[in-house]
Order: structure tokens, then sequence, then C-alpha cells
């Protein structure tokens, strides 16, 4: 078997890539130890902060620019081809900090540099924009232009925009090896056999460093778990993403919201934990104490790439 481009690794990078290159005509194939779109990627809460792309100064504050700059087409696109809703919405977001807490300056301070729109909220602010939010939180600002998109959507959608574009899979199948002759890569080897390739993309999120490592590729990429309770909750509904550093609420218009999430280095291990979920949940009841009559739906954990 050959194809032009081999992609290892089916999250969101891997068919986001896929479903690019086939539009301009290249033979691509994404090998998937799993199925597609199970990993980070689906469990991931799906914020998608805003960017200015020729105002930013980092390479990461570039790709997020970049980033946000492509998402309302793609996700158009992907409607019309697939018939998917991803659930792409402008629905602003918010940092909160209460009283006690570091001051918001130099991250507003960083905003404004970069040219994003933002509103400071004072108190009175904040209690009109989101009713809700506990009165202990006195400091905010406001970013309207911050998106939300529904993860295992968009996995939906970029899986059968790749498969209208004949992108082929071969799933259910890790890659064991990468296949080169000095410093050339040839293909990829499989369990059930190789393929050869003129490029290999790898695209493994959190096991990126193994593959890396057997080409002697310097790499410091390892899993970092993030855990999430959602919520439903017909009463109390959210109009924003509310964010207190890395933690977080996001509501979503049918009434769920997701709590996220922790940060833990604990290798591969992708379980929930009884102290993970409570500090998600007292995280939430005190930002909005009235969450204290929803409903725990589900909860889960992913590996991000660290
Ligand atoms: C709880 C949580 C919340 C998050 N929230 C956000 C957010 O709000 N906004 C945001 O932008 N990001 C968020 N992220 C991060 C985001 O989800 C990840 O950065 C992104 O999904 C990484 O995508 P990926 O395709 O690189 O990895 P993954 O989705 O992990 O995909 C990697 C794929 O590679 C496959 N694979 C691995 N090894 C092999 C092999 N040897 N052979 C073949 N296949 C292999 C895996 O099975 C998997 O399908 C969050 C992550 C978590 C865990």
């Amino acid at each position: 078997m050959s194809s032009d481009v081999v992609i290892i690794g089916g999250g969101v990078i891997g068919l986001t890539l896929a479903y690019k290159l086939a539009e301009e005509g290249v033979s691509t194939t994404i090998v998937e130890r799993g199925e597609p779109g199970r990993e980070a990627s689906w469990a991931g809460a799906g914020m998608l902060p805003p960017g200015n792309f020729e105002k930013a100064k980092t390479p990461a504050a570039l790709l997020r620019g970049l980033s946000d700059s492509l998402w309302s087409d793609l996700s158009n696109e992907l409607l019309e081809r697939t018939g998917v809703d991803n659930g792409y919405r402008s629905s602003g977001g918010m940092e909160v900090r209460y009283q006690s807490d570091e001051s918001l300056s130099n991250e507003i301070e960083k905003w404004k540099l970069e040219e994003v729109p933002i509103e400071i909220l004072d108190r009175k602010q904040l209690k009109q924009k989101e009713p809700l939010l506990s009165e202990k939180l006195t400091k905010a600002y406001f970013l309207p232009t911050m998106h939300q998109v529904r993860n295992p959507r968009q996995l939906s959608a970029l899986y059968a925009g790749c498969q209208s574009r004949g992108v082929q899979f071969l799933l259910g199948q890790p890659v064991t090896n990468i296949k080169r002759e000095g410093e050339k890569v040839l293909g990829v080897e499989t369990l059930n056999g190789s393929i050869n390739c003129g490029h290999v993309c790898i695209a493994t999120g959190s096991w990126s460093g193994q593959l890396l490592n057997s080409l002697e590729i310097n790499n410091s990429i390892k899993p970092v778990r993030g855990q999430i309770v959602l919520l439903r909750s017909q009463q109390h509904s959210l109009k924003h993403i509310i964010q207190r550093g890395s933690q977080y609420l996001v509501p979503r218009p049918d009434g769920r919201i997701l709590i996220g999430s922790t940060m833990e280095n604990v290798g591969f291990n992708k379980t929930t934990t009884a102290s993970g979920i409570s500090s998600l949940i007292q995280f939430a009841l005190e930002l909005v104490p009235e969450l204290a009559s929803a409903t725990v739906e589900k909860t889960w954990a992913g590996l991000r790439p660290g």
C-alpha cells in the first residue's frame, strides 16, 4: 500500500490536516490505532480563545490568531459538505477573580496589545452580564469574540469531510515503527504490514513522544490529564464562558454546562478521581451557587499533549 502522505493519529489535528491535504489533491492516509476522534480531541471543552494574527507577537499567539480567523469558514464549509453542525458559536467569555485574587491587569494588557476586543467589567457590569455569578467575584474582563465548538460534532464533521474527499483510513492499527533509510522517511509499519509514503506526519497527541524518540527527535511531550464534569440545568443557564485561571464553566445552548478542568501529571491514566471531580464541583458552586440543584450527567477525563 502507498500514499503521498501518511498521518499517524486521527484526532482533530490529524483529521483537519488530512481534510485540507485532500482538498489540494494530495493522496492521504490516516492510520489510527483506535477510532478517529476518541482521545483528547473528544474530551476537550471546545473553548476557542480569540486572537489577532496581524498583531500577534509570539508563535503561540500567531497560531491562535490564525486559527481564530479560520474557524468560521471551516465550520460553514463542513456544514455544507457534511450536514453536521459543529456548534461553532460566539458565546463570548469572561475571566473572573475574587477580591483576594491577584490583579488581572497583566492579562488585560496582553489582550489590548494584541488589539483583541475586550471590555473591563466592574462589579455591577459583571452582575448585569452574568446575573448568576457569586457576589464575591469583584474583578472581571469580557472577551466578546471568544467562541466555542462541540468537540464530538466537529470530529464527526471532519471525519465525514475526509471521507467525502477520499482520505483513506486504516483504523484499529497502531503505527509501531517509522521506516527510514538514513535521514529519509520511507513509510510506516503497523502490525498488519507497512505503508510506503513520501511524507509522514506525527499527529498522535500525548503519545507523540514515543514515535519522536524512535526518530531520535528530542522532545518533552507528556500526557496532562484533564477531568471534566458535565452538568445539566434547565433553570440556571449561563450566557457566557466563565474562566478563573485554568478552571472554567462552558454553557451549551441546550442547558448543559461543562466544568473543567484539572491539570495532572499522572502518566497515561484516563480515570476520573473523587478529588478531581469534587474540586471541579466545588469550583462551580463557589462561582454559581444556584448550580447546586443541577444534575450531574457525566464525568470523563482526557490526556492533553503537554
Ligand atoms: C479535559 C480537556 C479539556 C480541553 N479543553 C480545550 C479547550 O477548551 N480548547 C482547546 O483548544 N483545547 C482544549 N483541550 C486540548 C485539546 O483537546 C488538544 O490539544 C487536542 O485535542 C489535541 O489533538 P490531537 O489530534 O493532537 O490529539 P488526540 O485527540 O489525542 O489524537 C491523537 C490520536 O492519535 C492516536 N494514536 C496515538 N498513538 C498512535 C499510534 N502509535 N498509531 C496510530 N494512532 C495513534 C490516538 O488514538 C488519538 O486518536 C482540552 C483537552 C482536555 C483533555
